[in-house]
């Protein structure tokens, strides 16, 4: 059997492994876009940061991947599928015929188009090539600004902070990470960055970038402030890489429909990690991209595989800030349960509804993160032990939490 796998990021590079182990009679090649062996992209910021050099984030080098018996291509981006024969072709012309097709394209980081927006300077985050393009432009850089002050844009901003760079985060809405966060932990977490040099400027929208003929000045707002710049990263959403699908018809909605098994529309294609949608949803997190992978994996193996997606916990990996968000971040129609110590840093808000744990964040200290996740996933009723919720689980006698 041949099986074929598009993209080499963590979906694709773990899906090729498990059908490699699988089936270890099958011819399996792995093509990716990008010049780098696979490697570790949720640690990109370490690479950013200085913390780490490039060669420490590959998770599959050459010897592992021949052991594996896996045939890879860096640099091949496939830029044609022929369902009829069942085979893809790559930029550079290269064929490679399938009976199994696995797309794992993954999403790309969207790029404002802003005037000034093509400058020289002017980044995205998403990949090795970008973050090694960041690090050669901040030599010498002293101004940095970050579009978009979500779990990326902070991440970014914290990295080029470390690097030495006095950074500002343009951000559309009042306070940051909205989408995970409410409002009181947002505003002390824009505090808590605030001590490591990054300033925020919100809510504010970026407007044009500006300087020389094809160089970077300064960053220019709606309101007509300009901001020096040196670089500037978007930091501003992703959207699934769905291009070659929707050429080969496989209608792609926002990102590529299958079903449990990860199956797309055509029964020898199948679709995983942030390039596929499953029940109306595309993810944007590595433990779901993985946890398809593997069912993708038994599906083409033969073997019963379904994909039951969970809730996704957000942290943000700063060091120093401790913050942690999972399910329905304030809701209008729930209850909320709120702790907060000012002076201490710590915070926490809890949402219910009909007596359950729907949505949390923790600000300051996470420690208590898996016990408020497992009674968002469980749905377990909370009465037995509702006036001591918030304190944690060392505050809640192991009685009351039995009872519910
Ligand atoms: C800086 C950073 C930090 C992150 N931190 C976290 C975190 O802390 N926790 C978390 O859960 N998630 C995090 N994420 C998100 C996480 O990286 C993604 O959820 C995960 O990478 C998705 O995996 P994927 O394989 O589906 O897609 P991708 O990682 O996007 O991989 C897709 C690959 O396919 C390639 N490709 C695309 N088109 C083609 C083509 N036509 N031919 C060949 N190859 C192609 C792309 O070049 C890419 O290499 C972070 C992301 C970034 C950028």
């Amino acid at each position: 059997m041949r099986v074929l796998v598009i993209g080499a990021g963590p979906a694709g590079t773990r899906c090729a492994e498990r059908v490699a182990q699988r089936l270890p009679g099958a011819a399996v090649t792995l093509l990716g876009a990008e010049a780098a062996l696979p490697y570790d992209r949720v640690a990109l910021g370490r690479l950013l940061s200085g913390e780490v050099e490039a060669a420490a984030l590959i998770t599959h080098d050459a010897a592992r991947l021949r052991a594996l018996g896996i045939r890879f291509r860096p640099a091949a981006p496939v830029v044609a599928l022929d369902r009829a024969t069942r085979a893809a072709v790559t930029a550079a012309g290269e064929r490679h015929a399938y009976d199994r097709l696995v797309l794992a394209t993954g999403s790309r980081a969207v790029r404002l188009p802003l005037p000034g927006a093509e400058r020289a300077g002017v980044f995205v985050y998403r990949s090795m090539g970008d973050v090694l393009a960041i690090r050669r432009a901040a030599i010498g850089a002293r101004r940095a600004i970050v579009v978009g002050g979500g779990l990326l844009g902070l991440e970014a901003a914290a990295g080029l902070a470390a690097i030495g760079l006095a950074v500002t985060v343009v951000h559309a809405v009042g306070w940051p990470m909205e989408r995970q966060l409410d409002e009181g932990a947002g505003a002390m977490l824009a505090r808590a960055l605030g001590a490591r040099r990054i300033r925020f400027a919100m809510p504010a929208a970026a407007a044009a970038l500006e300087g020389p003929p094809g160089g970077l000045a300064a960053l220019r707002l709606a309101d007509g402030t300009r901001l020096a710049a040196d670089l500037v990263v978007m930091a501003v959403g992703v959207r699934a890489e769905t291009a070659l699908a929707a050429e080969a018809g496989l209608a792609p909605g926002r990102g590529i429909p299958v079903d449990d098994a990860m199956r797309s529309a055509d029964p020898s294609i199948l679709a995983i990690g942030e390039c596929a949608e499953h029940r109306g949803t595309v993810c944007g997190l590595v433990a779901p991209a993985l946890a398809m992978a593997e069912a993708a994996a038994a599906a083409v193996a033969g073997a019963a595989a379904t994909y039951a997606p969970r809730p996704d916990p957000a942290a943000l990996k700063v060091s120093g800030t401790a913050v942690w968000s999972a399910g329905e971040v304030a809701p209008p129609d729930a209850e909320a349960i709120t702790l907060r110590d000012e002076a201490g840093g710590r915070y926490r808000r809890l949402w219910l509804r009909d007596g359950r744990l729907v949505g949390a964040v923790l600000f300051g200290d996470t420690a208590d993160a898996p016990f408020y996740l497992e009674l968002i996933g469980s749905g377990r009723a909370v009465a037995p032990f509702r006036r001591d919720l918030a304190f944690g689980p060392a505050y809640i006698p192991a009685a009351a939490r039995d009872a519910a």
